[in-house]
């Protein structure tokens, strides 16, 4: 199958971090400012940041409607850390105005970890693996829906347990920075999502020709 080509929303945080973690993993990796851009993408990373801000600035950019349609339609959508916020359907500990995109049946606190740790290297189960993980003023999962599968969960410390990893069909999102530490499970996973998720939009655009004809 050819290579996706899977977009970073590129207003603020680390986006080149994950621009080089998808080219690792075999993707045509490119940044997304504008709505032709988000369109022309098989899947799209929301990166670590200050979540509020890419909000304005996806707002200004004439982005929000753009994406929530794009999640409501399907797109793959893997967030990390800001991004895990911008999923969230609901938010603890956040200002009451602020926007998200939404789609993922969560409710994610804000800065979970305590505003006094800043940043810190955790360890987090992942199905059957352990992976170093590295929290930036990070959140967590705090509820997850029915239809949302928990992926990884922080081992040991003061989160222990808490959920920072997980799965609702074509969405991903995980509260720390995998595209910081090297360890490319999961945007080896997301770019697996993406392939699957294009086979079966192709899938359906052939069954429908097919049925035409
Ligand atoms: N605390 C930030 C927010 O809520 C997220 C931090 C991060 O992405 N590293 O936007």
């Amino acid at each position: 199958m050819s290579t996706p080509t899977i977009g970073v929303l590129a207003l603020q945080g680390d986006v080149r971090e994950h621009l080089a973690a998808l080219a690792a993993e075999g993707a045509d990796a490119v940044p997304v400012r504008r709505p032709e851009e988000l369109a022309a993408v098989d899947g799209l990373v929301l990166p670590g940041g200050e979540s509020t801000t890419i909000a304005k600035l996806a707002a200004r950019f004439g982005l929000m409607e753009p994406l929530r349609a794009a999640v409501r339609s399907g797109l793959p959508v893997y967030g990390s850390c800001a991004g895990m916020v911008l999923l969230a359907d609901r938010l603890l500990d956040a200002p009451a105005d602020q926007e998200t995109v939404g789609g993922l049946d969560v409710t994610v606190r804000r800065n979970a970890f305590g505003r006094q740790v800043d940043s810190f290297e955790s360890t987090v189960r992942l199905g059957e693996a352990t992976v170093p993980a590295v929290f930036i003023r990070a959140p967590w999962v705090e509820e997850a829906g029915p239809q949302v599968e928990v992926l990884g969960r922080v081992v040991g410390g003061a989160g222990d347990g808490k959920i920072v990893a997980v799965r609702q069909g074509s969405l991903l999102a995980t509260s720390f920075h995998p595209e910081l530490t090297g360890d490319r499970r999961v945007h080896a996973l997301f770019v697996e999502i993406v392939r699957e998720a294009r086979g079966r939009r192709s899938g359906a655009v052939a069954g429908e020709e097919r049925s035409s004809s």
